[in-house]
Parts: C-alpha cells; structure tokens; sequence
C-alpha cells in the first residue's frame, strides 16, 4: 500500500494528450498516457518512476500483478499496467 499523497506526482507535467481543454486527469494520468503512448518528452523512466508505477499497479491491481514481473516491464508496458489497474479498480468499485 503506498501512503504518498494521490496528488503528488513523480512525474513532471505534460500537456494532455486526450483532452482538448479543461482537462481533468492528474498528472500522473496524462503523464502514463504519454509513456505508453511513446509521446513522453521525458526520456525513459526514473528508478523513483518505475517504482511508483509498480507500487500504484500493485495497490490499484489489489495484488494480482506481481511487482517482480512489473519490474522486467519496459515502461510503455509499465505504464500501460498502471492504467489497466485503475481502470479495473473503477470497475470493481462500480465507477465506470
Ligand atoms: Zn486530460
């Protein structure tokens, strides 16, 4: 279970790539979104990055992805997990 704060990212703010305007996703919303998509301006993944994304993945994924096969991920795939595991999350919260 990771404790830091929803709002602080680890990521460095981008442009949305989805919404036209008045875009409501978080930072690490379009920052995923960007990585997986191959438009992150960033470069590759921080360590700090990477780690935040297995943890999120594994939290929102309620342990069904395993963070040691997280970690071999490149982050395109990395990124992509996180984004399934919230979307499942919402789901399995009646959300969506
Ligand atoms: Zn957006």
């Amino acid at each position: 279970m990771s404790m830091k704060p929803i709002d602080q990212s680890v990521f460095r703010f981008v442009p949305c790539a989805t919404c036209d305007t008045d875009c409501l996703c978080g930072d690490q919303e379009r920052a995923l979104r960007h990585i997986t998509g191959g438009t992150w301006p960033h470069g590759p993944m921080t360590p700090e990055q990477r780690q935040w994304c297995i943890e999120e993945a594994d939290r929102a994924a309620e342990g069904a992805l395993k963070a040691s096969e997280l970690d071999l991920l490149p982050d395109a795939d990395l990124a992509r997990s996180v984004l399934f595991a919230w979307a499942d999350y919402a789901r399995s919260q009646g959300l969506l």
